[in-house]
């Protein structure tokens, strides 16, 4: 017997794939069924578990996913045989024959890649990333043109031509108009059998920004976006973490490293097992409320590595002993509004937490042995 079956986490993160599969079906719904919805589930899937995520992708009717690297690509693979995987970027040249032998499809992001699966032989399927106005990956359109000429994409043709939007959140931004104008162009001269632009935010920038397919991410695991609607998308994730001690303080003492807190009155202090390593921000430091039942209670002083220090002063005292679980993050209090009050963005708390914390998923249809034998992946209870 482990331990980890005779006693439950400190910290769990819910993770609900009803959730996630209804924000599919609400981007589907949005972009109409001429677009398709392409998943982004690199980091593990955001934090959130590529498998168990993929799976619910895949059930909900999601017939492209993307990845980060070719690990995940690998791992994705071994457990879903007939989906199209695409691999954002990583080493086609070096390791063409992984991909090929895998069935991965390749992002070329600049001409010697492009060179690349010109030699890999026939019938390489690949997606062609062109640099629009993000300077990240991605050939250039000066690139794209000159390859053109030269007739390269005659000899192979990209299936997929994509580029991403540096401002789509941001609906009044010049930035998206000139990338979805340079990208246009592209799409015109390349006659691509699918052009993408969109990821999450732009999915809500409207028509003329989803051409044939979105990639979505973010959206899909509850994060919003600043140019959505409100209730664009639901929640996906619950936090809870666990009280430990809760001890007596009186007046003038500090909380906490670095003394950032000195309690105003004599006060009781809850002490919570989560902390940064869990992948709560440092930076929530004498800003955050966690939910205790119906009241609401201040964190005070900083985040240690494993623990928080909560203010529990006015909150009755059976309703805090050691076995009681704070919120926080519910459907009321969002990782968006987490990472407001942190200062940080939604994807890194998400991803965060994700990986710090233990993982329990909620209506996971058909569990099967090949996931529940991966650990990081394994619900607590
Ligand atoms: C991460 C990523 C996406 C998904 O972005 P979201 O905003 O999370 O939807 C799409 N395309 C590319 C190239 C990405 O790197």
């Amino acid at each position: 017997m482990t331990l980890s079956l005779v006693r439950s986490a400190d910290v769990v993160l819910e993770i609900d794939l009803a959730a996630i599969r209804a924000n599919f079906q609400k981007v589907a719904t949005l972009v109409g069924p001429e677009v398709r919805v392409a998943a982004v589930v690199k980091s593990d899937a955001y934090g959130l578990g590529l498998l168990n995520v993929a799976r619910t992708l895949i059930e909900a009717g999601c017939h492209l996913l993307f990845v980060a690297n070719l690990e995940e690509a690998l791992l994705l693979r071994s457990c879903f045989g007939g989906i199209a995987i695409a691999v954002f970027r990583d080493e086609f040249e070096r390791f063409g024959t992984w991909y090929r032998s895998h069935d991965l499809i390749p992002v070329v992001n600049n001409c010697k890649e492009l060179h690349a699966v010109g030699t890999a032989g026939e019938g390489q399927t690949y997606f062609l990333n062109v640099e629009t106005g993000f300077s990240r990956f991605g050939l250039s359109v000066d690139d794209v043109t000159r390859e053109y000429l030269l007739r390269t994409f005659e000899r192979y043709r990209p299936s997929i031509v994509l580029s991403h939007l540096a401002c789509g959140d941001c609906i009044w931004d010049g930035t998206n108009v000139l990338q979805r104008d340079r990208f246009r162009a592209v799409y015109d001269l390349l006659k691509p059998t699918r052009g993408s632009l969109a990821a999450s935010a732009g999915v809500w920038l409207g028509k003329v920004y989803h051409f044939d397919m979105v990639r979505v991410g973010s959206a899909l695991y509850g994060i919003k976006n600043a140019g959505m609607q409100t209730n664009a998308v639901q929640p996906v994730t619950k936090l809870r973490a666990k009280i430990l001690d809760v001890r007596n303080v009186p007046v003038g003492e500090a909380v906490g490293y670095g003394a950032t807190f000195r309690t105003a009155r004599p006060s009781r202090i809850a002490i919570v097992g989560i902390g940064y390593k869990h992948g709560l921000p440092w930076s929530c430091a004498n800003k955050l409320f966690v939910r205790l039942g119906g009241y609401s209670s201040p964190l005070l002083g900083r985040v240690s590595m494993e623990y928080i220090t909560i203010d529990i002063t006015d909150i009755p005292e059976g309703r805090c002993n050691s076995v009681t679980f704070v919120d926080l993050l519910s459907e009321d209090f969002t990782v968006n509004d987490l990472a407001t009050a942190a200062g940080v963005s939604p994807q890194e708390v998400l991803t965060r937490l994700g990986a710090g914390c233990t993982r329990k998923y909620l209506n996971l249809r058909s569990p099967s042995a090949a996931f529940t034998a991966i650990p990081s992946d394994a619900g607590d209870q």
